[in-house]
């Protein structure tokens, strides 16, 4: 055995915990293309978005200031389990064999088990603070549910959550957990919503996607003026608060004396990857750094690395802002793979258009390969991981694998944005030899593609 005493963590003391959140777009050289309104095609103004959102959130979605404080009841809550720690992962680096230094972010302390209330708890507070009572969302593989059930628990909100059917049939713990936190949860597509109704009689439609679960959510909030609508992901003022998790990296990664070369994460709607790589792309952009920023979404639900870059609904009925982003049609249906959180047909449009400004790179990974990567981590650092994330450790693996052939200085930073507790079917799959790669031809995608309306520039 080898005995020598390596430092695996750094953490940070709660009065190190950062106060701001860090708004990307002050630092762009040139602003994400605007939503557009679904009728009049128009840029949608703060009046076209306040049934859903309070008017804080709604600012902060167009805010171009730099820093915008976190306020001190939401810190409070964050301090619950916040600053997250950040490891080393020198078990996994000598099982790769490799000289390559591999650092993980780990937002899985949090009471949901992701980086998810990151973002429900201050939403959750700014519609208590403007008089909402009721909010409605979508989950997919529920761990959003979860999260905003936890945050409107803290301020007496009631909760409804349409859980995409595929995850509903499939995590029956994800679903108690959201009841335990005391949110209701419908199966979607359900007979509750005209559009759920409309949308089921479509057979393809039976086992959900988060587009039609958003749809039913929205639809709902629409209808009453006390209930608004939160989402878990996507929205510019959704990455935001997901910064906290950089701007703590950045400070985590000084302590431990070390400069990443390669920041990697997931990519579902892309909030955990904004909030990792975000603050860091503010320290590239200002030529501090030099890092390769990658994204890893799976083959399955390829929005990065084969959809369009266009205009398209943020839900399944085309009752959401046209967004300017990567998709793969509002209507696309994704193979029922294991990794819940990274079934979206589009990405976040300020995601979108950092990557195609060249500033980001994107990879699809098959999920065989994420799942061997997510036993070799829980076997040598001893955390089970959300499946979302072994997209990431999948892509880490491979660069630590380089650098052990071309011995290249390589510090990759990831961001292991939630732990796979309820997610044990996957693994089930996976260890029982009975996960296999989907297949996404080119007859698929394009049928989905069809889909994205044609919006003149
Ligand atoms: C929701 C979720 C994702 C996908 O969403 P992003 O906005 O892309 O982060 C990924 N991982 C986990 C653990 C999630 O809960």
């Amino acid at each position: 055995m080898d005995n020598t005493v390596r430092r695996h963590k750094y953490l940070l003391t709660e009065d190190q915990m950062p106060t701001t959140w860090y708004n990307l777009v002050a630092n762009l050289p040139t602003p994400p293309p605007p939503p557009l309104h679904p009728g009049t095609r128009q840029p949608v103004g703060p009046q076209d978005l306040a049934p859903l959102f309070p008017m804080a959130l709604i600012e902060q979605e167009v805010s171009t200031q730099r820093y915008i404080d976190i306020p001190g009841g939401v810190l409070d809550v964050y301090r619950l389990w916040r600053p997250s720690p950040l490891y080393r992962a020198h078990n996994l680096e000598r099982a790769l064999g490799t000289p390559a230094r591999i650092y993980y972010k780990y937002e899985g302390v949090s009471p949901a088990g992701s980086h998810k209330t990151n973002t429900s708890v201050p939403q959750a507070w700014y519609n208590k603070l403007e008089g909402t009572t009721r909010l409605t969302t979508e989950t997919g593989a529920g761990q959003w549910g979860t999260a905003l059930s936890f945050a409107c628990a803290l301020y007496d909100l009631e909760c409804e959550v349409w859980q995409v059917g595929a995850s509903y049939d499939s995590k029956p713990y994800r679903r108690l957990m959201i009841e335990t936190f005391g949110a209701k949860v419908h199966r979607s597509p359900s007979a509750l919503t005209a559009v759920g109704r409309k949308l089921a009689e479509d057979p393809k439609n039976l086992s959900g996607s988060l587009g039609i679960a958003i749809s039913e959510a929205v639809e709902v909030a629409a209808q009453d003026e006390k209930t608004r609508y939160a989402l878990g992901s996507v929205l510019n003022h959704v990455l935001l608060h997901q910064t906290i998790i950089g701007e703590e990296a950045l400070l985590q990664m000084a302590m431990a004396g070390d400069t990443p070369t390669h920041l990697i994460g997931c990519t579902g709607g892309g909030s955990n990857f904004a909030g990792l790589s975000f603050p860091f792309l503010r320290e590239k952009l200002a030529g501090r750094i030099s890092p390769r920023i990658i994204a890893a979404e799976p083959v399955s639900c390829p929005t990065l690395t084969r959809g369009v870059y266009a205009y398209d609904y943020g839900d399944t009925a085309g009752m959401t802002p046209l967004m300017k982003m990567h998709t793969l049609g509002h209507d696309f249906i994704p193979a029922p793979i294991h990794s819940g959180g990274l079934r979206y047909h589009g990405m976040a449009p300020l995601i979108s258009h950092v990557y195609a400004e060249g500033m980001m790179e994107a990879l699809a990974v098959p999920q065989t390969e994420c799942f061997a990567a997510a036993t070799l981590f829980a076997r040598t650092e001893g955390i089970v991981p959300a499946p979302e994330p072994t997209h990431a450790l999948a892509l880490a693996i491979r660069e630590a694998m380089k650098a052990r052939d071309t011995g290249e200085e390589t510090v990759i930073l990831t961001a292991l944005c939630g732990h796979g507790h309820f997610d044990l079917a996957a693994y089930d799959a996976y260890l029982g030899g009975r996960m296999v790669d989907e297949n996404f031809d080119d007859a698929r995608l394009n049928e989905s593609l069809r889909s994205v309306p044609t919006v003149d520039a």
